[in-house]
This record gives structure tokens, sequence and C-alpha cells, in this order.
């Protein structure tokens, strides 16, 4: 071995070191002996290349994508039951992550490390096996409104939205999807489920159309007037603020943005996370990817890459974006018990005729 391999080899020892000691004890130095892990990932960003090879170089460890979205990998992971090859399974929001639980496509892990470092809040609930999933960024869902046709304190709040002042003006995707399902679900444990379907309703008697389209369609159609407001997860809304397209510098110079229900609970938080899956052939390297994940490195890769939030507070955020945004208020609700309401959610929607 020349100098040169002897001194990588060094590093990459120092490496796994370092994050077989902030995994503390919970893995044994054969982790060392995977050389490759399985993910399923619902991400799909540019910026995740360097997250991956980062952990490579650090670990020896090859990683084998499956990407596609939450709804193909969860139909691929039921398919392939207990043969399944995935070691980590990546999703956004924690409606799916719950439902993914709920399906048993996770193996609960205890990791004080990721305890230490994921709030409470930010993470299924922990039994005695531990957790079935962690959030490793932060989303928040705000209100985009169009500066000449809406007042901005007729929807700084949620509840506002479902004001009659606000009728014909409202748009929103459909109610079904995940985005939507937590938000709502977020309500109930706020509000209750009684004061939650008089929401929806007002806000389905607001409609300036049907629910249809992703939330950048919202902000386009908040942007020409036909919408007057909408609610838009806040990386789509960083995309655009940071965009140098004329395009979108057009929309943007329409429309203002709201953190809403900051004088009272908060703006609505959601994460993207994952966890080890049930029958991961390589569960240490599995859990060695998860805490590489919550390191202050690939923190930053992680949340800056998809415009997010790091789910680590002491991790610096260089993002022009997010700096846009300004700091707020967010709801203190635990993600674990949106994701559970989300099958109340998709109730009460129906009741009220909310597509
Ligand atoms: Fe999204």
């Amino acid at each position: 071995m020349n100098k040169a391999m002897a001194t990588q080899q060094l590093k990459k020892f120092l490496s796994i070191y370092v994050l077989l000691l902030s995994g503390l004890l919970t893995l044994p130095l054969h982790a060392q002996e995977s050389k490759e892990l399985n993910l399923y990932s619902a991400r799909h960003y540019q910026t995740d290349e360097a997250l991956y090879s980062d952990f490579t170089k650090k670990t020896g460890i090859k990683i084998n994508r499956i990407e596609a979205d939450d709804n193909a990998l969860a139909e691929r992971l039921k398919s392939e039951g207990a043969n399944s090859p995935a070691d980590v399974i990546l999703m956004v929001d924690a409606a799916r992550l719950w439902r993914a639980q709920i399906d048993g496509f996770f193996k609960p892990i205890q990791s004080p490390y990721l305890e230490g470092r994921i709030p409470a809040n930010l993470r299924s609930k922990s039994d005695s096996e531990g957790s079935s999933w962690f959030g490793f960024s932060t989303r928040a869902r705000l209100v985009v409104y169009n500066k000449t046709k809406v007042n901005s304190l007729d929807v700084d709040t949620y509840e506002k939205l479902a004001d009659p002042v606000n009728k014909g003006k409202v748009c929103t995707r459909s109610g079904a999807h995940p985005y939507m399902l937590s938000l709502i679900g977020a309500m109930i444990e706020r509000r209750g489920e009684v004061a939650t379907e008089e929401w929806a309703k007002g806000m389905v008697a607001n409609m300036a159309r049907p629910p249809r389209g992703g939330d950048t369609d919202q902000i386009k159609a908040v942007a020409s007037g036909e919408c007057g407001v909408a609610l838009t997860n806040s990386y789509y809304l960083v995309r655009l603020l940071r965009s140098t397209k004329p395009e979108d510098q057009e929309i943007v110079s329409k429309i203002g943005f709201i953190w809403p229900n900051q004088k009272t609970t908060g703006a609505h938080i959601n994460i993207a996370g994952g966890g080890v899956a049930k029958n991961a052939p390589h569960p240490q390297a599995a859990i060695l990817f998860l805490n590489y994940l919550a390191s202050d490195s690939a923190q930053e890769y992680f949340a800056n890459g998809n415009n997010e939030w790091p789910i680590v507070k002491s991790v610096k955020i260089e993002n022009e974006g997010l700096k846009m945004l300004g700091s707020f208020k967010a709801e203190a609700i635990s993600v674990a018990a949106i994701g559970k309401n989300q099958i109340a959610a998709q109730r009460l929607l129906d009741r009220v005729g909310y597509k």
C-alpha cells in the first residue's frame, strides 16, 4: 500500500469511527463489513448526488438507489414483501411516512444519536422498540395571495381562508393529497373534528375553481388572478423566489406570501424523512446511513438541495431563498399525530364534498 492509499484508508476509518461514535454503541463494529446499501427513495433532487457520494466516501459503502414516487415505492415494497432488498426507505410528508409505518414497511430502531438530533415531534412515536421513522428536513405550508385582489389581513390564518370574505377566491390542490391531508390532520389535532369539518365546508364554499394541479400550479393561478389565495409548500415558493427566469420573476412580482397563524398556533410544518426497512439485508449500514443523514454535513445537502430547513437546529442555513422567507413560528404538533389523523381528515373531506 503506498502512502496516499494508506492516508485514504486512514481517513475512511476515521469517518466510520466518527459515524459509529455518533451512533453511540448501537452499532457493532462489523457494520464496516456491509459494503452496500439499498436505498428506496422518493427524493429526486440533483443535489442528492453529493449527499450519497459523500456517504460512500466516508464509509466505503456503495448506495444502490431505487427512485420512484411515494406511491410507486409503496406498491413495490408491498409486492416484494419479506423478500424486499430495501435497507432504507425515504419519503416525503408525515402522512405518507405514517401510512408506510402502518403498512409494516419499517423496522423500529433505537438510536440515542438520532433521538438527540431530531426533535421528538418530528419523528414517529417511540415505544420499547424505538422509532419507525425520523424527519431529516422540514417544510412549511404557506399562504400565497394576489396582491391586487386580496387584503393580506383577510388571509393570515388557515382558518380565515374559509371565511365568507374570501368567497370565490380560494384555490388548493386536491384535498386527498398528503400535503392537504396533513394540514387538515394538524387542524383536527388543534381544533377537533367538528370545527375542522366546518372549516372544510367553508373552504369548499369559497373555491375559485375545483381543486386541481400541484402547489406550483396554485401559485401560478394566484399570480394570473384566477385565484385570490392558495396554499403551497415552502420549497415550491422558494424555487420561484430563487429563479432568475423572467417568467418566474413575473409570477413572484404579483404575489405576496404569509406565514399563517403567527399570533396563535404557528405555521403548519411537515417533514421529509425515512427509516430502516423491515427486512433490511444490511441493517447496520442502514443505521449508519440514517446517522449520516442527521450529521451536520449531510443536513446541509439534504435540506438545502430542496430548499428545506435542516431538522437539526444547530445546522446553519446558507440558502438565499430560505433567508427571504425569514423566521417564523412553527406549529408544535407531533407529525406522528398528524399522520394518524389523515384517515379522519379524508372522511370529513368526503362528507363536505372537498374533492
Ligand atoms: Fe412536493
